[in-house]
């Protein structure tokens, strides 16, 4: 963590050169601002210091998560975990509900009424959890807010109503995600019902059926008539299979905090999904800014559990302090450690209120270009038009820019104004809002400004084609290119441990000890490397100009003759221009 200030005081330079150089760089910072690990590296490196990057706490052990770093063999399957997404209306809720009537609650008492955010389902062939927050809206706000929780996504499509604007938004959030969709092709008790013509709107985007010879699981059911519940259970632990979702269950307990809440009686409770590990009575925690030992561990019935393994949602007693949902909740050796980190964690938490610029931005693109940025090369653009013709113009022309070494990726298109489920998806997905002809709600606004989404509107289809290829030119790998700056002949040479020097004659530009050099020998080149030795006479010279004599070392090369051609150059690093760029 650095301020702008911070980082002039190591490096004994001005404020207000180290201002200037961020603003070349596209970055607009004030002297009590953090600066981003990327902008202080450059400017570090362009005062002639190297940055090193240190962790101010054992965070990265925290987040061991990632299977990958698990030893292969100690890993185990674990259920799916679903959330259900869809138009308004079309039977999301309802259909939660059915599924939980039908497999939880009969003969468990109070099994209805002590929901906590999520529940498991119990059949034959194995385990599902759903999520009980339904719509793309709170997915991608916990996308948002790092937290991946969703294995597979269920689409529900009215068989009546068909394919609804907020469907095609959900399958777009759910590929933003990178999160499989299962479509639950709902209400097919009512007469009206047509789920053949479901499966073609929909292969029209992007999601062909199995059936149809596609990827996409599409099993017909009726959330009132409770029909098909098991077939799309099954569907589920086959989709599971699929995936192979695995976890260490023998390991510290890891997981994602789906709510929190103050219990007038209880204090603090929250609704966890244990993700990796086995959580126990008396574990220490960190859960966000909060930590805390658990007291008790209650599951989706209300039944008071002594451990809960990986894939299992599970209720919290004994938080100090109140974790959000999307944070992730990690089990640590012990409860001075929990507290530490918190209290670490509040800091840095303070610090990063002062960073606003989080996501890409037009401008960004360009200054995360030039500070050698190796981060995937992805534009990605949530798009808003007035017109499905401009709509679909504009989705043409951007897409047809992507380029071998950068895509620009429209991750989601829609008519209307930008919506605060355009703004989350941006946010989750690093993209930029670019509109046309169009506005965004108040609400958009607000999250967009909180989290530091760039919107952008415009009146003229051109304008914001040049602007997205401007900041593309800053996405693209700027080419490295050799600058000749000066050229000279061997007119005698001279032998000496290790090789020869050669006394050269300087035809034009300069020669600079440590630069570049190249030896041409009948219009080839013999030999590339750097000047070693520079004399002029006796004395040892950084330069020699054009009409004088010197001379020249290289390090490890000794076959300098008479009459070869010496270039000297340096290697200059070019910003691509979009219409040069291979297709
Ligand atoms: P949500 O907005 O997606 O959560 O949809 P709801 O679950 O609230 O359902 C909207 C309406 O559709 C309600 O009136 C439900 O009773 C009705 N509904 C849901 N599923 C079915 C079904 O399978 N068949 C019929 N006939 N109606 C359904
Ligand atoms: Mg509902």
């Amino acid at each position: 963590m650095i301020t702008v200030r911070e980082l002039s005081e190591k490096m004994e330079v001005k404020t207000n050169d180290v201002i200037k150089k961020l603003m070349t760089l596209g970055v607009f910072a004030t002297i009590n601002q953090r600066l981003e690990t990327e902008a202080a590296q450059v400017v570090a490196s362009d005062f002639g210091f190297e940055l090193e990057v240190v962790a101010m706490y054992k965070e990265e052990e925290l987040a061991v998560t990632k299977t990958e770093k698990e030893d292969p063999a100690k890993l185990k399957p674990r259920p799916p975990v679903v959330t259900i997404m869809g138009h308004v209306d079309h039977g999301k809720t309802s259909l939660l509900d059915a599924i939980r009537k039908s497999h939880v609650a009969e003969g468990e008492s109070g099994g209805i009424t002590q929901h906590i955010g999520a529940y498991k389902v119990k059949v034959d062939k194995g385990e599902v959890v759903f999520l009980d927050t339904p719509g793309h809206e709170a997915f991608t706000a916990m996308r948002a807010r790092g937290a991946k929780v969703t294995d597979i996504v269920i689409l529900v499509v009215s068989a009546t109503d068909g394919i609804m604007p907020q469907t095609l938004e959900a399958v777009d959030h759910a590929k933003a995600a990178g999160v499989p969709i299962v479509v639950a092709v709902n209400k097919i008790d009512l007469p009206g019902a047509n789920p053949q013509k479901i499966r073609q709107d929909l292969a029209n985007h992007g999601l062909q059926a199995e059936e149809w010879g596609g990827k996409t699981i599409f099993v017909d059911v009726s959330a009132k008539k409770r029909l098909n519940l098991d077939k799309l259970i099954e569907n589920l632990l086959l989709q599971s299979e699929i995936l192979e979702l695995k976890a260490n269950p023998d390991r510290l307990a890891h997981g994602t905090v789906l709510e929190a809440k103050m219990d007038p009686k209880r204090g603090a409770v929250a609704t966890i999904l244990v993700q990796a590990g086995t959580l126990k009575n008396g574990d220490a925690f960190v859960s966000g800014l909060a930590y805390g030992k658990i007291k008790a561990l209650v599951d989706d019935l209300g039944r008071r559990i002594e451990i809960a393994g990986p894939s299992t949602p599970v209720e919290i007693l004994g938080l100090t302090g109140n974790p959000q949902a999307g944070d992730t909740f990690t089990v640590v050796e012990n409860e001075k450690s929990a507290r530490d980190i918190a209290e670490k964690r509040r800091l840095v938490h303070r610090e990063q209120m002062m960073a606003h610029q989080k996501h890409m931005t037009l401008v960004g693109l360009r200054s995360a270009l030039t500070s050698g940025s190796s981060k995937a090369k992805d534009l990605n653009i949530v798009l808003k038009a007035d017109t499905q013709g401009s709509l679909q113009a504009l989705r043409d022309s951007l897409e047809g820019m992507a380029t071998t070494e950068c895509r620009v990726r429209v991750i989601h298109g829609a008519i209307g104004n930008a919506s605060e489920s355009d703004v989350l998806l941006a946010s989750a997905s690093d993209a930029v809002v670019l509109m046309f002809h169009a506005d965004a709600d108040a609400r958009a606004k607000e999250i967009a400004d909180h989290d530091g989404v760039e919107i952008r509107s415009y009146e003229i289809i051109y304008d914001l084609i040049e602007d997205v290829k401007a900041a593309l030119e800053g996405l693209l790998a700027p080419e490295v290119v050799d600058v000749i700056v000066g050229k000279g002949e061997v007119k005698a040479t001279f032998a000496v441990k290790g090789g020869n020097i050669a006394g050269t004659a300087v035809r034009d530009g300069k020669v600079t000890r440590g630069g570049f050099i190249r030896v041409m020998r009948d219009g080839k080149s013999v030999h590339e490397g750097k000047v070693s030795t520079l004399k002029h006479f006796k004395d040892d010279v950084k330069e020699i100009d054009k009409g004088q004599e010197c001379g020249i070392g290289i390090d490890g090369f000794g076959g300098f003759k008479v009459g070869d051609l010496l270039e000297f150059f340096v290697k200059e690093t070019r910003t691509r221009r979009l219409s040069q760029s291979p297709r």
